[in-house]
């Protein structure tokens, strides 16, 4: 019997519904409701008063400062907001995609996979949600530049740095529309991820699947997200690709095995390492703690706490993105939030939480 198009499409992705559903992507969200290009601009819910107008508030900082990690993962079903949206962790992205895929295949029975896969990108990848994340990636590369354009000589080489910007430059936005964006990935409109790859031309891209930009909400988690993603194509093991590993780079990756963020036995390029993951999330926060540091300063303490806990608070199951190597090589919860996110000097100062100790954190260093 010849199936329909559409319904082998529909039971594909039913079926990798299932799946995803089951080893959860890291990526849930609620519905897009912030539109603006950085958190300044977005609708910001001003708090009352001061601190102490709000007695849980300083208590919350306390807790924040003493344990990001306990602090960003409890009540892990608990959708939780700051001022420019939200992460809800109980509904998955898939689902929802995969409820707009049924209904259009309900309504439209005599449609062919390009025409239903058109609609479903019409339904899912809208304009004000494409902006949005066209913003982010705009805000998330500048910032990528000042991060390194900000290092002196002693750090990086004039070729160094052009080598590692002139990646962050070839790196592409890839969405849809038109569908056929995807032609090669079909899959994606209905995953919860955002990720890069490169190419077997070289090119090097980052997509975004419909199920992300259903649930997507906080702007800080959108922008870790894609800072992290972004970040892969300066990885040590990316660069590697270019047969450029800034000298300065290993000096960082000494410091990631040192702070215990690396195993010693996985700090190079190849199966099983986690160099690549751990700069990623390292360089994510860096990006991210720019705009903590600086864009809110009408923020209470208690949304300083809910910025920092939305950005990474998808990171709180042992999960699991749906890129493979990702899945294998990325750290445990408790050592990407509570021992790297959590203790960024600038999310800290935000808090006005105390330093973290020289040693225990990570910079770029003079090469040596
Ligand atoms: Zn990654």
């Amino acid at each position: 019997m010849v199936k329909h198009p559409a319904a082998i499409l529909l039971g594909t992705l039913l079926f990798l519904g299932t799946v995803f559903a089951v080893i959860r992507g890291n990526l849930f969200r609620g519905d897009a409701s912030g539109s603006g290009p950085a958190p300044a601009s977005t609708n910001i819910t001003k708090s009352a008063g001061k601190d102490s107008n709000h007695p849980g508030s300083a208590e919350r900082v306390r807790r924040y400062c003493a344990n990001p990690y306990e602090v960003t993962c409890e009540n892990p079903t608990r959708t939780t907001t700051d001022p420019t949206g939200r992460v809800d962790l109980q509904i998955s992205g898939e689902v929802r995609a995969l409820r707009v895929l049924r209904k259009i295949l309900t309504s439209h029975a005599d449609w062919n996979s390009k025409q239903v896969e058109d609609q479903l990108v019409t339904e899912i990848y809208t304009e004000k949600r494409v902006k949005r994340i066209e913003s982010a990636y705009r805000w998330v590369k500048a910032q990528l530049h000042t991060v390194i354009e900000r290092q002196d000589a002693s750090v990086f080489s004039v070729e160094e740095k052009q080598a590692i910007l002139s990646r962050v430059d070839r790196v592409e936005l890839n969405l849809p529309p038109p569908a056929s964006n995807y032609a090669d990935a079909a899959d994606v409109f209905t995953k919860n991820s955002i990720y890069y790859e490169r190419t077997e031309t070289g090119q090097m891209r980052l997509r975004v699947g419909g199920a992300y930009l259903l649930n997507i909400s906080s702007w800080y988690n959108l922008v870790f997200s894609l800072a992290h993603e972004f970040s892969h194509a300066i990885d040590p093991c990316e660069m590697a690709a270019d047969a450029v590993v800034p000298t300065a780079y290993r000096e960082l990756i000494s410091c990631f095995v040192r702070t215990g963020w690396v195993d010693g036995a996985r700090n190079t390029c190849g199966d099983n390492e986690q160099v690549s993951e751990v700069f990623a999330d390292w360089m994510a926060a860096e990006v991210v703690s720019s705009s903590l540091g600086n864009s809110e300063k009408d923020y209470s303490g208690e949304q300083r706490v809910q910025a920092a806990v939305n950005s990474v608070r998808d990171l709180c199951e042992e999960a699991v993105s749906l890129d493979v190597l990702s899945t294998q090589n990325h750290q445990t919860p408790a050592i990407r939030i509570g021992k790297m996110f959590g203790r960024n000097p600038l999310v800290r100062k935000s808090m006005g939480c105390e330093n973290t100790p020289a040693g225990d954190y990570c910079a770029f260093s003079p090469r040596k």
